[in-house]
């Protein structure tokens, strides 16, 4: 049986949504499940093998952008921004007796490197919509971790509370929940980007980076489609970005260039940035730096500027775990990236590194 978490909002495992497709429900309207890809086709394949009908109503597409659910364009728009991530994909359909079940499948691993952060925003807003219109089932496997993690983070954002208290909230419902340490420390993540997913924020980059670097060391390929709008190519990202700024801000119109032939080779907003002289995990970078009295900025001056990788970081996709960055248009020497991490002059280590060496760059704007 489904937990009662809040007015028109349940947990459960696959079994009770089974059931609920099977037999229909008096309460729920909605289901959000969050399933292996493996698990989703399964879970298909039986409900086809019993004749429970299903419509697909839309693909819905997830970005790295912040904005959400939203049409291909969005998806598009998105892969422009930060580190462009694999095509996230969730189907939404109508599903079960009648067609009168509104379902929506997010494929979601239950592992720690999972990306959860990203597929929030989406995740989120169905809630809040189902709500609005019934009462929705949110269900993993087991109902213990991915289920548990995209609760706990509704409750963060609409009750405004920490995790570890909307944690403990959730577990005044269903005891047993327990969302894996990778997902906790994404669900903290969110909490110190306040309560959303903001692909400007360094919490968020860091993040992301990270996320690519565990991509590398499964041994999967990493392509150019992964990496960040090239800024040297106008019209891919200069114009627009700018424009549509969403905080309208002007700040991302800094741009570094290379010193020998002024190609733009990275912008402010490409920058990973890091607290000098501390540890890689620093992911409370905000809070530290709003917290702490002494400008360590003025202390250990980095010679280097750590960024996202690039479009024009060709060398990257030839899969090797070191080497050279060269000016994409003069083949100056840039830096160097390393998979496996960089120590910045002022004594941070950064995993996975992309470098910039400042004396081979000027700052101008765009
Ligand atoms: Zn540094
Ligand atoms: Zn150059």
């Amino acid at each position: 049986m489904p937990y009662l978490v809040r007015d028109g909002l349940f947990i459960g495992n696959i079994g009770d949504a089974a059931e609920i497709l099977q037999n229909g429900s008096s309460e729920i309207t909605h289901i959000l499940s969050l399933l292996s890809s493996a698990s989703i086709s399964f879970f298909t394949e039986w409900r086809s093998s019993i004749s429970i009908p299903a419509k697909e109503i839309r693909k819905v597409f997830v970005g790295g952008s912040g904005s959400g659910s939203g049409s291909e364009d969005d998806a598009v728009d998105s892969s422009k921004k930060a580190i462009a991530p694999n095509k996230l994909l969730c189907s939404l359909e109508y599903a079960g007796k009648d067609l009168k079940m509104v379902r929506m499948a997010v494929p979601l691993r239950d592992m720690e490197s999972e990306n959860l952060l990203d597929y929030l925003d989406v995740c989120l807003d169905y809630i809040d919509e189902s709500r609005k219109e019934g009462s929705i089932l949110v269900h993993c496997f087991a109902g213990v971790s991915r289920s548990a993690a995209i609760i706990t983070a509704y409750l963060m954002k609409t009750e405004q509370l920490s995790q570890e208290d909307a944690l403990e909230s959730l577990r005044q419902s269903c005891e047993f929940v327990c969302p894996n340490d990778g997902f906790l420390e994404q669900l903290k993540m969110f909490e110190e980007m306040g309560f959303k997913v903001d692909p400007a924020s360094p919490i968020y980059k860091r993040f992301r980076l990270k996320v690519l670097g565990e991509l590398y060391n499964r041994g999967e390929k990493i392509d150019s489609s992964k990496f960040g709008a090239d800024p040297g190519v106008p019209l891919e990202v200069v114009s627009s970005e700018v424009a549509e700024s969403p905080n309208g801000e002007a700040k991302s119109t800094l741009a570094y260039r290379c010193k020998k032939c002024r190609r733009v080779v990275a912008l402010k907003d490409n920058v990973v940035s890091h607290i000098p002289g501390e540890g890689e995990t620093s992911f409370e970078w905000q809070k530290r730096r709003s917290g702490n009295p002494f400008n360590k900025f003025d202390e250990h001056e980095c010679s280097s500027i750590f960024v996202e990788p690039l479009r024009w970081m060709t060398i990257v996709e030839e899969g090797g775990m070191e080497g050279k960055l060269s000016c994409a248009h003069c083949e100056a020497r840039l830096g160097y990236f390393n998979w496996s991490g960089i120590q910045c002059s002022c004594g941070s280590w950064i995993t996975p590194a992309f470098q910039i060496h400042k004396s081979r760059v000027d700052i101008s704007t765009v």
